[in-house]
């Protein structure tokens, strides 16, 4: 069965209506999200455009600011400062990646981590890492909001994460672990990457690498997500070989169409969560 990352992002916006007009009749105003994106990287312009059209859907404000590559460190700390300290901003984004004379880190610490709804900061980290409440980073979140919708179990199942960024493959793993999954990180390091995929009841690629994972590494009814995004001919593709492996998993997200929407998805999610946290 193919997971369509698509009709279920589509579903979560919708379900997010409600949510949202409550909120307004609480308090005036909608939920609302601020993007910093710093320089002229057209790809980053496109993924901004996508979440606002996204929040609109949801009934959710945006707007963006919008710094020269120039800017220096502190300036971009300053802006994201002013931001945390408006009452009507709930959410604030960094878009990444930040020219790479910024120290993106320290612009990053900027955001309260009640503001944090990307999750990427320390304290939401340290926060999943314990198995406590906190804010998740986006596309994690969408593989395993996946994984619910379409009733596949995590608990006692061996799980193989390919990757292991800050970003997307560590917190993958520890929501697996925190779902009883047993999990195993595989990275550029490891020895016989097939071996250990071929385990998998549940494997996730997340390396960034054109048809890394093929049907000789998956066991048969396996669950394939594909959360890579790669250019390979001028077409967007994932790390899976979606084909081949698509003949031995039971289920497979394909590229695009699959973790991409659920990503912008659980943003809006998150949004939602800090703002009715901060309301509280
Ligand atoms: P990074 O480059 O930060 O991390 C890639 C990870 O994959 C690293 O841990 C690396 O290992 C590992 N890796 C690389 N090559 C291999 C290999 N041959 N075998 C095993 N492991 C390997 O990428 P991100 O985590 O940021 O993103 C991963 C992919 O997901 C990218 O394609 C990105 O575009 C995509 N992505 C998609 C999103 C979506 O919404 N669908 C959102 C975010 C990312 P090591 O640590 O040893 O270097």
């Amino acid at each position: 069965m193919i997971i369509d990352g698509r009709a279920v992002a589509a579903q979560i916006r919708a379900e997010l209506l409600s949510r949202t007009a409550r909120f307004f009749e609480n308090t005036g105003r909608r939920p609302t999200l601020a993007v910093v994106l710093i320089g002229d990287d057209p790809a980053s312009a496109i993924y901004v455009r996508n979440k606002f059209k996204a929040c609109a859907e949801a009934g959710i404000d945006s707007f963006d600011v919008r710094l020269p590559a120039t800017v220096s460190t502190e300036e971009a700390e300053e802006e994201v400062r002013r931001l945390a300290d408006k009452g009507t901003v709930d959410g604030i984004l960094v878009q990444l990646p930040l020219p790479k004379h910024l120290d993106a880190e320290r612009i990053l610490a900027a955001i309260p981590t009640e503001k944090d709804v990307d999750g990427f900061s320390a304290q939401n980290i340290g926060a999943l890492a314990l198995g406590k409440r906190g804010t998740v980073a986006c596309t994690p979140l969408g593989v395993m909001e996946l994984l619910k919708r379409y009733n596949i179990g995590t608990c006692g199942k061996y799980a193989v994460v390919v990757g292991r960024s800050n970003i997307v493959g560590k917190p993958m793993a520890l929501l697996l672990l925190n779902a009883d999954a047993t999990v195993t990180v595989c990275h550029s390091r490891t020895q016989n990457l097939k071996e250990e995929c071929l385990k998998a009841d549940i494997l996730v690629a997340a390396a960034g690498r054109a048809g890394l994972i093929t049907a000789d590494m998956v066991k048969e009814g396996a669950t394939v997500i594909d959360v890579g995004m790669n250019r390979a001919e001028g077409k967007l593709c994932g790390d899976v070989d979606f084909e081949n492996v698509a003949k031995k998993a039971a289920f497979i997200t394909p590229v695009p169409g699959g973790v991409g929407p659920m990503t912008v998805a659980m943003l809006l999610v998150n949004v939602c969560n800090a703002a009715e946290m901060r309301l509280k």
